[in-house]
């Protein structure tokens, strides 16, 4: 379904802003991707919400399509959502991995200990399930596999005396995680267990490892350990399968907690650390939206930047409007995008009035604009200082150094008057509104 996001995401291509309509349907398509990927549908509707009011006021910046604008909006809110990477010093430390059995626990303090022991430190796994027949030497062989320091008792025993003695067993290691015991279903007596384990170990980091393919049943795991233990962070596993592990992000609100690791596979080597663009391309079927969001990102400041001239607006408010003034406008058109989108970025300047001035009045295509261009530079100071007194001799000179023609430069010249015409028009406005919108036309957004 991701794939019909890309598809209308595909169809903006090349519009420069969009219609409500087009906004409307790419929330849809957001909606069917997330619900699908199991998203709760309390979070699925806010970030609608807030995607759409964001996409509908503000205007792509210059040398911005509406389509990467928009794919920026939705990137920012899914980081908002989504989160950043639960921070995992590399530091001597305990780790307790929590959840439901067949959850990914085992699998996740294995690859967990690999992964530190990557980075350089020394880990051992701990592990205190007495309850799955089995765990024991399911723990041992894969933390053989990882290399790392393992301890368990194959005998089985009390829990809590098993991670005392653990941790006893294992003091030269910097990284203690410790593996506990899961069940079908959260029992008082589990709860009971995980309590007294973590009061035995005392963790610096509580995580909850949940199957990517659980739905709407994270809320309650998630709300019951994190009022047992605290959860610090959230594990997702088996993110190999079809599973998009959208579920987990109920368990990321509810315990208003971060994702630390991903799992990606059986074996230890098969983890990753959390990174939130890959898992909000993932969701939505996207391609890379932090790479794109960054190209907005720079798209703004260079425009920004460009604005930064010392140009002030009171000549043409005191009424005169120059063929420099009109090639400075243009210049930052080419920045910003059509004269109407931003005039529309105006307080109390949208729609209404916009819609009673001529309809070609702002329009000045990108094509036509360099040929303006080509003819002002074939132009005198004086030509641009005082276009009306341009005369029918002039125009033939003009046409022929700049290697146009007549018509075309009279199109200049009614272009120039019809601006200078609607700018009259907001004479009408507060000194303020005028300053701010001659402030917008030379592209300082
Ligand atoms: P626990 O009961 O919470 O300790 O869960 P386990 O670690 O025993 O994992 C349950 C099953 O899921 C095992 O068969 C694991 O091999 C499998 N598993 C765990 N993590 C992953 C993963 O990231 N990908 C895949 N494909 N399988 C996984
Ligand atoms: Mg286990």
């Amino acid at each position: 379904l991701g794939s019909s996001l890309r598809g209308t995401m595909d169809k903006l291509r090349g519009k420069s802003r969009l219609s409500k309509e087009d906004v409307q349907e790419i929330v849809r398509e957001i909606q069917r991707s997330l619900l699908q990927a199991d998203v709760e549908v309390a979070l699925v509707m806010e970030l609608s919400e807030n995607i759409k009011e964001r996409a509908l006021e503000e205007e792509p910046p210059g040398g911005t399509t509406a389509r990467d604008h928009i794919l920026k909006i939705v990137y920012e809110e899914m980081v908002e959502i989504v989160g950043e990477s639960t921070e995992i010093p590399l530091e001597p430390q305990t780790i307790m991995l929590a959840g439901l059995q067949g959850s990914g626990k085992t699998t996740t303090a294995a690859k967990m200990a690999w992964w530190f022991s990557k980075k350089g430190l020394r880990p051992a796994v701990i592990q205190t399930d007495t309850f799955r027949p089995g765990a024991y030497d399911q723990a041992k062989q894969m933390c053989e596999r990882a290399e790392v320091d393992f301890y368990g008792d194959p005998d089985g025993g009390d829990p809590v005396q098993i991670a005392r003695e653990g941790m006893e067993a294992t003091e030269d290691a910097d990284v203690h995680i410790v593996d506990t015991a899961g069940r079908h279903a959260l029992e008082a007596d589990l709860i009971d267990e995980i309590e007294e384990i973590e009061a035995e170990v005392n963790p610096d980091l509580n995580l909850l490892v949940l199957d990517a393919a659980i739905g709407q049943g994270a809320k309650e795991q998630a709300r019951e350990f994190d009022s047992s233990i605290g959860i610090g962070g959230v594990v997702i596993t088996k993110l190999d399968g079809t599973a998009k592990g959208g579920g987990a992000l109920t368990a990321v609100n509810e315990t208003d907690s971060s994702i630390a690791f991903l799992g990606t596979g059986e074996t230890v080597q098969d983890i990753e650390r959390f990174e939130p663009n890959g898992f909000i391309s993932r969701l939505l079927g996207m391609g890379d939206l932090k790479q794109l969001s960054e190209r907005v990102e720079r798209a703004m400041m260079e425009q920004q930047e460009a604005g930064e001239d010392d140009w002030e607006p009171e000549d043409i408010m005191k009424g005169q409007f120059t063929l420099k003034d009109m090639k400075r406008q243009m210049d930052a058109m080419n920045r910003m995008g059509p004269l109407d989108q931003i005039m529309d970025m105006i307080p109390g300047l949208g729609g209404g009035l916009m819609d009673q001035l001529p309809d070609d009045a702002m329009d000045v295509t990108q094509d036509r604009m360099r040929k303006f261009e080509i003819i002002m530079d074939s132009m005198t100071d004086m030509e641009m200082e005082e276009p009306r007194a341009i005369g029918a001799s002039q125009i033939r000179r003009i046409a022929r150094g700049s290697g146009t023609d007549e018509e075309t430069v009279k199109e200049l010249l009614q272009q120039h008057k019809m601006m200078e015409r609607t700018l009259k028009q907001f004479k009408g406005m507060g000194d303020g509104d005028m300053k701010r919108m001659m402030k917008k036309l030379e592209g300082e957004g």
